[in-house]
């Protein structure tokens, strides 16, 4: 058994399964635990799952494919380590984690986890894409490859390869150029940031691909990384400092909205809409960027901004992260996460979501699909809305 695991099996009795976790902030329902919202059986809860991971690893019940999913379900949203009251709730997260590092240590792992790490060591990204096709995003945009500019702009797997999430990469390419910003990007050098490969329990590839990534920037000179993807930011910023990473790590939302205070874009065209923002788990409750990307908003001259009642650290997550975007165990239903945020944005009248991760953007566009809201209600990623206001 893994150190980790060792550890957290000395803690992980101590929830008593009061199931506080659950709720969002205004204590409002007991949806704010992505999968129990999806299945609403206690062994998809954060209290629920601590319980089964103990019976597993004290070996009252066997492993299953079931018990499998239950544990990688978990989005590592955060919402439990905000909502339990007892102070093991700051290493929830982390027994989730260290349980699913032993289930990676065995090599019993759900298909679809299974394969998502093995296209990322592979391929460099979870979609089992050819690494030479990584750049091809920026085809026509006035985007150059980093040679020493002032920022390394860090794309990420799902803005590079995802056709709807390549439109926010090219997006920020262009704006950034229009403000003048000296940046460069790694192209099809570029590798994944490993942040969901740590999340899913497989600390080996993912300290393979941390080194691989800060080997190359430090050969290349960066000192300034621009991420689109709030995965990419917590990897890079949080995650990489332990393994020696020494790198000043911003979130695009940050640099736009200082482009635009300093007068480098012109937004007098605006954006008329009412916009409700979604607040990406790795963004705010991981990274504690809740104003920012709000502040942001409220430069774009007629954007109406208003406030879904789940919001900032009772905010719902969308559903997909630690992989979940593409391993998908929590889709399939009207009780699906994405599903439930989006009904939530239509019901207060938005006409358009605002997002600042590209894995929000294509989960959330989904479930507008799967909700036929696609007339009263579009998903937007926040770099779409600025260079909607900008003027050219
Ligand atoms: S994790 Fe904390 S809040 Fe959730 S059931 Fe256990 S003790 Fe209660
Ligand atoms: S991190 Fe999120 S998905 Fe995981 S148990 Fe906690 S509330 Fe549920």
């Amino acid at each position: 058994m893994p150190l980790d695991t060792y550890k957290f099996h000395d803690i992980i009795h101590r929830c008593f399964r009061c199931g506080y976790c659950k709720f969002p902030t205004n204590w409002m329902d007991v949806n704010n635990c992505p999968p129990y919202a999806r299945f609403r059986m206690e062994p998809y809860s954060c209290g629920g799952r601590l319980w089964l991971t103990r019976a597993w690893l004290n070996e009252i019940i066997d492993w299953s494919n079931h018990l499998a999913e239950i544990l990688y379900s978990c989005t590592t949203c955060r919402n439990c380590e905000i909502k339990c009251p007892l102070g093991f709730n700051v290493d929830i997260v982390n027994m989730v984690v260290a349980a699913r590092g032993e289930m990676v240590e065995q090599g019993k792992l759900p298909p679809a986890v299974k394969k998502f790490l093995e296209n990322i060591d592979l391929y460099g990204n979870p979609y089992g894409n050819a690494r030479s096709k990584r750049g091809a995003w920026m085809e026509g945009a006035p985007i150059e490859q980093y040679d020493g500019q002032e920022y390394l702009y860090y794309v990420g797997c799902t803005g590079s390869y995802d056709t709807r999430a390549q439109n926010s990469s090219k997006t920020l390419g262009i704006l950034l150029d229009k403000a003048g910003v000296s940046f460069g990007v790694l192209g099809s050098e570029e590798n994944c940031d490993g942040n969901e490969v740590e999340k899913l329990g497989e600390a080996g590839l993912f300290e393979v691909l941390a080194e691989d990534n800060m080997a190359r920037f430090n050969d290349l000179g960066v000192k300034k990384i621009i991420t689109l993807s709030p995965h990419a930011y917590n990897a890079m910023k949080n995650l990489y400092p332990r393994l020696g990473g020494n790198f000043q790590v911003f979130h695009y939302t940050q640099i736009l909205l200082e482009l635009i205070k300093a007068g480098k874009l012109d937004l007098s065209k605006g954006f008329n809409a009412k916009t409700a923002y979604h607040d990406p788990c790795y963004l705010g409750r991981w990274n504690g960027q809740y104003e920012t990307p709000r502040e942001l908003l409220e430069t774009v001259p007629s954007l109406k901004l208003i406030e879904m009642e789940k919001n900032r650290d009772g905010a719902l997550c969308c559903g997909g992260g630690a992989g979940n975007f593409e391993i998908d165990l929590l889709g399939g239903s009207e009780s699906s996460p994405a599903r439930r945020r989006v009904r939530e944005a239509a019901a207060l009248g938005a006409n358009v979501l605002a997002v600042a991760c590209p894995k929000c953007l294509i989960m959330l566009e989904d479930a507008v699909k799967s909700e036929e809201l696609e007339d009263t209600l579009a998903v937007k990623d926040i770099v779409e809305i600025v260079a909607g206001a900008c003027c050219t």
